[in-house]
């Protein structure tokens, strides 16, 4: 048995055998071939695989948003089928002997162009639908190689040098029981993904993790960050033990579903969800969250080779808006940028990308990415209730451009009768020294504010959340955190308007006591996380306790 130390970065124990996982790149590259029969049959087979899928897509979309937005996935199925497309594609791996990726992938670019060059508004947009079918395609294909090569379907851990944030969210939760990894940090996106998606993961370990043990049992102890290589009968004995543990507090925590967040003394507190996917949303109605307290919109422009179509994003907002029935839905505008990086927006490299060329600040450099964006938030608003934030906001000026495009956008929308909801709440992350700093200013230009406590330590600290070298000293504890939460709450509560947490922080238990004496009215988390926080709540007296932690806090 070998025993290796990382960062344990979710609680929870799980058993599989590893499986090393390889990185597929995003560019599609030529082959040349050796025997075109077999590439069609690939090609046809990934048809037929994609064509399933979005049959599936398109029962579930039925069920979740009525057949008038479900009827996009027929299209996208009759264009799988369409004769031209699929006599061009067998026409180039027949003649040119090409693999059918590459393929696939002129196949894209031609009629993608050519929808584009056309008059008609409505055959214009079917360009980017065409993208989106054979970017479906090429995935289909590609898993389909690298399937062969997967050692067992069952119950693994994906083992790497390091994930992308794009690689995580692909993962099969069915399948994949966990992650180890050798770099990585608590709070890169990855980690907080690998919360979100309740998989219990240790990053962090360097070079203990090694290619040959490819194939071995192993099991992940996520409690201390301790990972077990053909793991010895006594140790196996004792990991099944604390998992059966885990799994009855796990089971205990249920009952705590459809309690309120109150305190002994009486206070309330809001208990939402953070969610990174449309996947996600069944576990934030599991664990019975209050909302969703921030929704990750960049994860839908990550993996796919062309920016996600009004039509597309409607569809997941409105899906979200539709799940939750009524409870608040925080869309936060995509914060694309740093670690979650997309080809096709073309990013300069930078020499320090999470301080470079991101999130709001695109959108505001490129106001058509981001009125797409808003036209299918506000259109999504028309079915639950939705609010909007901004992320990385560093000046006043921001926020009132921003606020100025949505105003548009509102415009368009009302004179293309396009109905939306007239109470959508705006807000903005307070994620930068400087927006907290000037919290006192920004609370006169928006609804609500919501603190992004993993940004925030990052730049207030000077430490990289991503740097495992470093990770020691990213302490979001520091009391330069605390006291610049206490102060953006007292701005937000003296200018009328709500606050609420949405980093890592809101679900840290040791720091529970010391919001809800700040006065913060939402805390918003993974949803694995919530029935734990609920608990820890209703443990609290404030007024016992919150004259102290004031104090201690104090200049
Ligand atoms: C944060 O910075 O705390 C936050 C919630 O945003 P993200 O983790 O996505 O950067
Ligand atoms: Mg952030």
């Amino acid at each position: 048995m070998k025993v290796l130390k990382g960062i344990g970065v979710f609680k929870g124990i799980a058993f599989g055998k590893l499986h090393m996982f390889e990185k597929k790149t995003c560019t599609i590259e030529k082959r040349e071939i050796s025997n075109a029969e077999n590439e069609l049959k690939r090609y046809k087979s990934a048809n037929d695989i994609a064509v399933r899928e979005l049959g599936d897509l398109y029962n579930k979309a039925l069920k979740d948003v009525g057949e008038e937005n479900a009827m996009i996935f027929q299209i996208h199925q009759m264009m799988l089928e369409d004769m031209d497309l699929v006599c061009f594609i067998e026409n180039l791996i027949e003649t040119q002997m090409v693999n059918a990726e590459y393929a696939v992938s002129e196949a894209a670019r031609k009629f993608s162009m050519m929808f584009a060059a056309m008059d008609d508004e409505y055959m214009k947009q079917r360009s980017s639908d065409v993208k989106d079918v054979c970017q479906r395609l090429i995935c289909a294909l590609i898993s389909s190689r690298s399937e062969s090569n997967a050692k067992s379907k069952l119950s693994y851990i994906i083992g790497a040098d390091d994930l992308t944030p794009s690689e995580t969210i692909q993962m099969d939760k069915k399948t994949v029981k966990g992650f180890v990894t050798m770099q990585g940090s608590h709070n890169s996106h990855t980690a907080i993904l690998a919360r979100t998606m309740n998989i219990p993961a240790v990053v962090g370990l360097g070079g203990q993790l090694k290619e040959k043990y490819e194939g071995c049992e192993i099991i992940i102890d996520g409690f201390s960050g301790t990972v077990y290589i053909n793991p010895d009968v006594t140790t196996v004995r004792r990991l099944k033990k604390k998992k059966e543990l885990c799994d009855h507090q796990n089971e205990l925590l249920k009952e705590l579903k459809g309690k309120k967040n109150i305190t002994i003394d009486g206070k309330t507190v809001d208990i939402c969800a953070n969610v990174g996917s449309p996947a996600d949303l069944d576990g934030v109605v599991q664990n019975d969250a209050g909302g969703i307290g921030l929704f990750r919109s960049e994860f839908l422009y990550l993996r796919r080779d062309d920016y996600p179509s009004e039509e597309e994003q409607f569809m997941a907002y409105k899906n979200a808006a539709v799940k939750m029935n009524g409870k608040r839905v925080i869309i936060r505008t995509m914060d694309i940028g740093a670690d979650k990086k997309a080809d096709y927006f073309d990013l300069p490299k930078e020499s320090n990308p999470a301080m470079g060329y991101r999130a709001i600040r695109i959108c505001l450099d490129r106001p058509e990415i981001f009125k797409t964006q808003l036209r299918a938030i506000y259109r999504a608003s028309a079915f639950g209730k939705i609010s909007v934030m901004f992320p990385m906001i560093i000046s006043r000026e921001e926020v009132v451009e921003a606020k100025r495009i949505v105003r548009q956008v509102c415009d368009e929308l009302d004179r293309d009768n396009i109905p939306y909801s007239r109470e959508v709440e705006i807000g903005v992350m307070i994620e930068t020294p400087a927006a907290a700093l000037i919290s006192d200013e920004l609370a006169k230009e928006v609804d609500f504010f919501s603190i992004g406590t993993n940004d925030l330590t990052q730049y207030s600290l000077a430490i990289d959340r991503q740097n495992n070298k470093i990770s020691s000293m990213y302490n979001p504890h520091h009391k330069s955190i605390l006291r610049m939460i206490k102060m953006v709450a007292d701005s937000a509560h003296k200018n009328g308007i709500w606050v609420g947490i949405c980093g890592e922080l809101a679900a840290d238990e040791a720091l529970t006591e010391t919001f809800l004496s700040m006065g913060i009215d939402e805390l918003s988390m993974s949803a694995p996380f919530i029935l734990g926080i609920r608990k820890k709540v209703l443990e609290i007296n404030v007024d016992e306790v919150k004259e102290k932690i004031i104090k201690d806090l104090s200049f």
